[in-house]
């Protein structure tokens, strides 16, 4: 199998280059071909797909293409609408984007109480739960209340499980196994605050890291989590 990716590591803007760079050894430990830095120009074939013909003129033969590019928020219909628009529908911690207008989802790019700057993210699991917060604002503007939210997301590569939650903020440090090991935790920081976790086949402790974040715990309350789960 070929991968080709156009960013300098795959998952590089959720996880940041360090640990995109970990996670994408796994493709090459599972003999998967992953370029990265690569511009496809063209899907070339008649009646089917022959060959994917990069930029630098590689032209690498396939009979099966699968396509993954990432999606960007629709919000052209409301180009007029006097909301501002700046990658998604721009609210408050409320939800709010203008009076009596709401947005929830992957389109909301929301004041989070949480890291204290607009986050825009693409999970199931914000989008639920970020359109009950919503309904319930609307329901009683008066008593509406910031939607607090940590980010969660995972993935299945070749039977492994990658957990992250939080931001990717800063350079992620090792806290548990080893960037090359076959299971791992790395933490990310924000001053003396834990702000990100990422971990690979460490399924039990990524909640324990989530619940940190949650609660804006210092970093060295995230490294004292860290010895309990590496001693247990
Ligand atoms: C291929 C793929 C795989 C994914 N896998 C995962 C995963 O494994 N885990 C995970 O957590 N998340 C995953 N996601 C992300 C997840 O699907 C989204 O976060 C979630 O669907 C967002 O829900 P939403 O309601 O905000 O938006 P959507 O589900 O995109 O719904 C928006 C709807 O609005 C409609 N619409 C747009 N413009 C207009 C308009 N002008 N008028 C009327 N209707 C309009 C659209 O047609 C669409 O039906 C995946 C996404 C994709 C594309």
């Amino acid at each position: 199998m070929t991968i080709l990716e156009a960013q300098s590591t795959p998952l590089v803007r959720a996880v940041g280059a360090v640990a995109g760079e970990a996670l994408a050894a796994l493709h090459r430990r599972n003999g998967s071909d992953l370029r990265c830095g690569v511009v496809v120009e063209e899907v070339t074939g008649s009646s089917t797909v022959s060959a994917v013909l990069l930029s630098d003129g590689t032209e690498i033969p396939a009979d099966l293409v699968i396509v993954g590019i990432g999606a960007f928020p629709a919000t052209g219909w409301l180009n007029d609408s006097g909301l501002v628009l700046e990658n998604g529908v721009v609210c408050d911690a409320m939800l709010s984007a203008a009076p009596n207008v709401w947005a929830a989802g992957d389109v909301a790019r929301w004041m989070s109480p949480d890291f204290g700057t607009l986050l825009r993210l693409e999970h199931w699991t914000n989008a639920s739960e970020q359109a009950a917060h919503a309904v319930r604002n609307i329901l009683d503007p008066a008593a509406a209340t910031a939607y607090s939210h940590i980010p969660y997301f995972w993935s299945d590569w070749y039977g492994s499980r990658i957990q992250f939650s939080g931001v990717p903020w800063g350079e992620p440090q090792i806290v548990s196994g080893a960037w090359d090991a076959p299971a791992f935790a790395a933490l990310y920081r924000d001053g003396n605050r834990v702000v990100g976790a990422l971990t690979l086949n460490r399924r039990a402790d990524i909640m324990k890291y989530r619940a940190l974040i949650a609660r804006s715990a210092s970093w060295d309350e995230a490294l004292q989590l860290a010895e309990l789960r590496n001693a247990a």
